[in-house]
C-alpha cells in the first residue's frame, strides 16, 4: 500500500501539468475534481455544481460523463472489477471546449471497494482521441468468449433466477458512416460501449460482438422490468442532438440454462433481425417459430464450404425448346444441393443466405465452370453443342473480377462466347450494376433479362437495354394468361419486344395451351415442366441423343 501510494505521488509531481488530483479520501473526490476544473476557468463558484450545471462539460458529452461518474460512485460502495477507468470528453477551459482524457486509477480494499482514487486529466488532440477510441473498441474488456464464461458463472450463482440476452444493433449504421464519416461512426460506437459500461451493474454483462452489434446479459424478474431497462438503455445511448440513430433490441429469455451460450446469443440476434425495417417497433422477443430460420441458416453456413469442396452442389440442366420445331435449343444451369443426409435442397432454400454472406460468388463460379466443362465434353464428343445459360447473381455483378473470371473459364475450356449465356435478374437501374452489365455486353456475352414482368422490371427498362433476350417470368405468364386482359398484355409485350429487336423466351410453361398461345403471339422459345423439368447431366445427355 505504502509503495502504491508512493508511486502515485511520484506521478503527481513528475507530471504536474496534466495531473489534477490525488486524494485518499474518496468522499471528497468529486469536490477536488470540480475544483480543478473550475480553476481552469478561474471561477470561484461551487465546483461540483459548476461541473454539472454550468456546462463545464460539453452538453453533448454529458451523458457519457454522467455514466462515468455513476460507475465510479457505484464502485465506491459495491466494488468495481477494473483498476482504472478512462473516458474522453470536451471540458471547458479558458480557450473554450477542448478534448480531454480523464483517467481514474483505483486503489481497492479486499472487498474490491475503492479506497483511493488518483485522477489524471490530459488535454488531447482530436486525432489522439480518435486513436484512443479505436483502441477502446479493439481492446474491449470482455470478449464474447470471456462473456460466455461470465454468463455460466452467473447461472450457477443464481440457479433460481431468470436471465435474458439482449442484442443491440445500431440501425443503418452504414449510413451514419457514409453521412458523417468513419471517424464519427467509430466515435458513436465508442460512446455506446462506454455508456453500456456506465449503465450495467457488475452483474449485468455486456460486450461488443462486431462492428455495430452489442450484447447485454441480465437477470430479471418480470418482462415489464426488462422492457423498462431497455428503454433506460435507449434513452442513454443517444448522445447527439443533431444526429439521431435508432437502436434495435432483440431479446431472448433463457428457458434452458444448459443450452450453449452461443445459441442463446443467436436467438437474441434472430429476434433483433425480425425488427429490421420496421419503423414502429424496436424491441422484439424471440419466439419458437424464428428457430427454424435459425437452424436452416446455421445449417447452411456451417455446411456450405464442405458442400462445395465435396461436390455436393450439382449442376442440373433444364432444356429450352423451340416451340415450332419441338426440339431442344439450349439449357439453363440450375444448382441443386445434394446433401448426404438431408437429400436434395432446392436453391430457394439456400441461395438467399449465400447471397447475403457472399458465398454465392464461389458457388456461381463453380457452376459456371461445370457448364463450361460440359460444353467442352459435348464438343469433344463431336456432338453439336447447345448453349447453356447460367445465372448471375447481383452479388456477382458487384465484384470487379466477374469479367476476368468468365473470360478465363472460356479460355481454359476453349469455348466460343455464344455457348455460355448469362441470365441476370437485375435491370440497369442501379448505376454500378448497370455498368457491370454493360461491360459484359461490350465483351460480347449474350445477356438474358431474367424474370421479366415480375416486380422490378418494366417496359421502361427495355429502352436502350444492353440485354439480348427477354425471359418472361413464370408467375407473370401464369397469372396473366388466366384472363382475356392478361392475355392481351402478354401478347402486346411480346410484339413490342420483338419490334425493338429483342429475342424472347418464356419460362414456366406448364401446358400445351400455354405453348400454343405463346407461339401465336410470336414467342417461339420456351422452358418449363410441359417440356422437361431440370435434370441431372446424364439424363440431359440421354435426352439430346
Ligand atoms: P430462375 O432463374 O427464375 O429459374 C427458373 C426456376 O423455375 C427454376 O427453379 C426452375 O426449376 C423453375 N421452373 C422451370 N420450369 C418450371 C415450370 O414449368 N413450373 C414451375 N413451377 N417451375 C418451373 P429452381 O431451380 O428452384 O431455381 C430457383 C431460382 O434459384 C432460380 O430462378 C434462380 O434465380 C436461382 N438459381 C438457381 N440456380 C442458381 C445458380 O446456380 N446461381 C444463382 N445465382 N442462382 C440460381
Ligand atoms: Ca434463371
Ligand atoms: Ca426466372
Amino acid at each position: 500500500m505504502e509503495n502504491n501510494q508512493q508511486k502515485m505521488m511520484n506521478i503527481l509531481f513528475s507530471n504536474k501539468k496534466n495531473m489534477f488530483f490525488y486524494w485518499n479520501c474518496v468522499k471528497d473526490f468529486w469536490q477536488v475534481f470540480g475544483d480543478y476544473i473550475s480553476k481552469m476557468n478561474s471561477e470561484k463558484s461551487n465546483p461540483l455544481k459548476a461541473l454539472m450545471e454550468e456546462e463545464l462539460i460539453l452538453p453533448e458529452d454529458r451523458n457519457v460523463f454522467q455514466a462515468y461518474l455513476f460507475q465510479i460512485e457505484k464502485g465506491l460502495e459495491a466494488g468495481i472489477p477494473e483498476s482504472s477507468l478512462e473516458i474522453q470528453c470536451h471540458i471547458k477551459s479558458r480557450e473554450g471546449y477542448q478534448w480531454y482524457s480523464i483517467n481514474c486509477r483505483f486503489l481497492k480494499d479486499e472487498q474490491n471497494r475503492i479506497i483511493e482514487i488518483a485522477g489524471f486529466l490530459e488535454p488531447m488532440s482530436a486525432v489522439e482521441i480518435m486513436q484512443k477510441k479505436q483502441q477502446v473498441l479493439l481492446t474491449m474488456d470482455r470478449t464474447p468468449q470471456v462473456l460466455a464464461k461470465a454468463v455460466r458463472e452467473q447461472f450457477s450463482k443464481y440457479p433460481q433466477e431468470k436471465f435474458a440476452f439482449i442484442q443491440l444493433d445500431v440501425e443503418r449504421f452504414k449510413m451514419i458512416n457514409e453521412l458523417y464519416g468513419d471517424a464519427f461512426g467509430t466515435e458513436v460506437l465508442g460512446n455506446i460501449l462506454s455508456t453500456l459500461k456506465g449503465i450495467c451493474s457488475k452483474e449485468q454483462l455486456y460486450t461488443r460482438l462486431s462492428a455495430d452489434l452489442f450484447l447485454v446479459v441480465t437477470r430479471y424478474k418480470e418482462e415489464k422490468e426488462l422492457v423498462e431497462f431497455i428503454h433506460y438503455m435507449e434513452e442513454n445511448l443517444n448522445h447527439y442532438k443533431d444526429v439521431s440513430y435508432a437502436i434495435a433490441f432483440g431479446v431472448y429469455l433463457v428457458s434452458d440454462k444448459t443450452m450453449e451460450i452461443r445459441h442463446m446469443a443467436d436467438s437474441a440476434a434472430l429476434a433483433r433481425k425480425s425488427i429490421k425495417g420496421n419503423a414502429l417497433q424496436n424491441i422484439a422477443f424471440y419466439s419458437e417459430d424464428m428457430k427454424s430460420v435459425l437452424y436452416s441458416r446455421k445449417f447452411i453456413e456451417d455446411n456450405m464450404k464442405t458442400a462445395l469442396k465435396e461436390g455436393q452442389f450439382v449442376m442440373y440442366l433444364q432444356p429450352k425448346y423451340s416451340i415450332s420445331e419441338n426440339r431442344i435449343i439450349g439449357a439453363e444451369a440450375l444448382v441443386r444441393w445434394i446433401h448426404p443426409e438431408m437429400g436434395m435442397i432446392v436453391p430457394m432454400n439456400f441461395i438467399p443466405v449465400l447471397e447475403e454472406n457472399g458465398f454465392i460468388v464461389k458457388l456461381d463460379e463453380y457452376i459456371w465452370e461445370q457448364a463450361c466443362a460440359t460444353i467442352r465434353k459435348w464438343m469433344d464428343a463431336k456432338k453439336v453443342p447447345v448453349p447453356i445459360s447460367v445465372n448471375v447473381s447481383r452479388v456477382d455483378l458487384m465484384s470487379d473480377k466477374l469479367l476476368s473470371i468468365l473470360n478465363e473459364l472460356l479460355e481454359k475450356y476453349q469455348i466460343p462466347k455464344e455457348l455460355l449465356e448469362l441470365e441476370i435478374t437485375e435491370t440497369v437501374q442501379n448505376i454500378n450494376i448497370g455498368s457491370a452489365i454493360r461491360s459484359l455486353k461490350e465483351e460480347g456475352y449474350t445477356l438474358l433479362m431474367d424474370d421479366f414482368g415480375s416486380g422490378a422490371s418494366s417496359l421502361n427498362t427495355l429502352k436502350n437495354t444492353p440485354f439480348d433476350v427477354i425471359k418472361i417470368d413464370r408467375e407473370f405468364l401464369n397469372d396473366f394468361i388466366e384472363s382475356d386482359r392478361g392475355q392481351k398484355i402478354i401478347a402486346h409485350t411480346i410484339h413490342m419486344t420483338k419490334d425493338i429487336g429483342l429475342d424472347l423466351i418464356a419460362e414456366g410453361v406448364e401446358t400445351k395451351e400455354q405453348a400454343m398461345f405463346l407461339q401465336d403471339c410470336g414467342c417461339n422459345m420456351a422452358q418449363g415442366y410441359y417440356y422437361a423439368k431440370p435434370m441431372a447431366l446424364e439424363e440431359f445427355n440421354q435426352l439430346i441423343l
